[in-house]
């Protein structure tokens, strides 16, 4: 991990500042392990359906349109294609799917789905082996056996999907582009048959209207898009929560099973003009965390804050309280772990949240990939509300099944 600050360099011993990440993988029992990634294919299943129906996008997030400007612009785009009605014959969705573990209901329980530059795939293959590695090497002397840290093949499976993506698109002289930032649209005189966006899921990788343009004409175009507009809004924090509502699943998906098993993993999920939610939240903000449709970590309202913030919200009119959604808070059970930081062990109270991948690939009827290449596991020291590792609050880490 590059780390532009100062430091880079002093850290004991080595040239280079490595990413965050725990001394050992982080215990996990296997039942729900399983259970993360026997959801994964359905996910990405139910990902593509919900991106099929362009109303139930635009319906559910139509109060959130009003006040909160980019979920707006990406609305426009999408309505934009609906009108000349713009098919996506092969669709890429390269996704991460993120639980807790509640401590109290022993639920494993979604965080939430992220359809747009799913991080780490690259980081966590590299940590799983770090671990077994020196499971390997130390485990005998921990009691601790290598093999129980599950394989991680995320970064080659994201990259396959890519290439069969590619393949698909059926153009050999084609190329694959890779949005990083938001200046770097350079199209270069090349067909381009994939485009993944690694940047664009955050207003500030909008900076003028020629970032909306590069967006606007990408979609526009024959490439595919990872993901399409549509991907990008199925993975919203709304239709999150819309999905959650009673009757919604069916709408897109048929087997029972599968629903069943994706609404036990459903956490309590309210829209702030439903006054359950909201008045619950006012009595015990504590047990909720208020979240605006953002991306990236950092953003979110937690304890006596989610009471100040309603209280304000409802004060400057309902239409402001459609920028958010209210969940339950999941309170992982908390253990003491070593972390590594900027070349530094410390040891501290921890909780941790699991991320699996979802790799899905499909040209018209044909379903090319549905995969579950690999995991991320994050920890974070159990006082500290969010989790992003680049973000300074998490660490990398895997999992040792238990
Ligand atoms: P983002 O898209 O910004 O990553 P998340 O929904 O993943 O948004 O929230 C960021 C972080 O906040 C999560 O990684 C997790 O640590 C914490 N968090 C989010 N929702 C909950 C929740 N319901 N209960 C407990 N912690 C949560
Ligand atoms: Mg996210
Ligand atoms: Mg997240």
């Amino acid at each position: 991990m590059t780390d532009t600050s100062t430091r880079s360099g002093t850290v004991p011993g080595v040239g280079l500042v490595h990413a965050p990440l725990a001394l050992l993988p982080m215990p996990f029992p296997e039942h729900y392990w399983r259970q993360a990634c026997e959801l994964t294919p359905i996910f990405n299943e139910l990902v593509d359906c919900v991106s099929l129906d362009g109303k139930f996008l635009q319906d559910s997030l139509s109060r959130t349109k009003k006040v909160d400007a980019f979920t707006s612009r990406l609305l426009d785009i999408h309505s934009e294609m609906l009108e000349i009605n713009k098919k996506e014959d092969i669709r890429l969705g390269l996704h991460r799917s993120d639980y807790m573990l509640d401590a109290e209901t022993g639920l494993l329980l979604q965080i939430e789905l992220n359809t747009i530059a799913s991080s780490f795939p690259g980081l966590s293959t590299l940590v799983s082996k770090l671990h077994r590695n020196l499971l390997s090497h130390y485990g005998n002397r921990l009691g601790l056996d290598s093999r129980k840290v599950p394989g991680n093949s995320a970064v080659s499976q994201f990259a396959e999907a890519l290439a069969k993506a590619w393949k698909e698109y059926d153009n050999s002289s084609s190329v694959v582009l890779v949005v990083v930032q938001p200046e770097e649209h350079n199209i270069g005189g090349h067909t381009v048959a994939v485009v993944y966006f690694r940047a664009g899921y955050s207003p500030n990788d909008y900076p003028s209207e020629s970032e909306w343009r590069a967006r606007f004409s990408i979609e526009k175009s024959n490439a595919i898009k990872c993901p399409s507009i549509s991907y990008h809004l199925a993975g919203t924090k709304k239709i999150q929560q819309e999905l959650a509502k009673p009757n919604v699943l069916e709408r897109f998906l048929e087997n029972e099973e599968d629903i069943a098993k994706l609404r036990k993993c459903f956490a309590g999920l309210w829209s702030l003009d439903n006054p359950e939610g909201v008045n619950g939240a006012m009595e015990r903000p504590e047990i909720f965390v208020l979240k605006p449709q953002r991306e990236g970590g950092g953003n979110n309202i937690y304890g006596e804050d989610v009471r100040k913030t309603l209280v304000k919200l409802q004060q400057a009119g309902s239409e402001e309280l459609a920028a958010y959604i209210l969940m339950q808070r999941i309170f992982p059970k908390t253990s003491l772990a070593y972390l590594v930081r900027k070349g530094k062990c410390y040891q501290d109270q921890v909780i941790s949240e699991l991320g699996i991948y979802g790799a899905y690939l499909r040209n018209k009827d044909k379903v090319v990939m549905n995969a579950q290449p690999g995991y991320l596991m994050r920890t974070k020291v159990s006082s500290s509300n969010e989790g992003g590792v680049a973000a300074g609050f998490a660490v990398l880490d895997s999992i040792y099944l238990i």
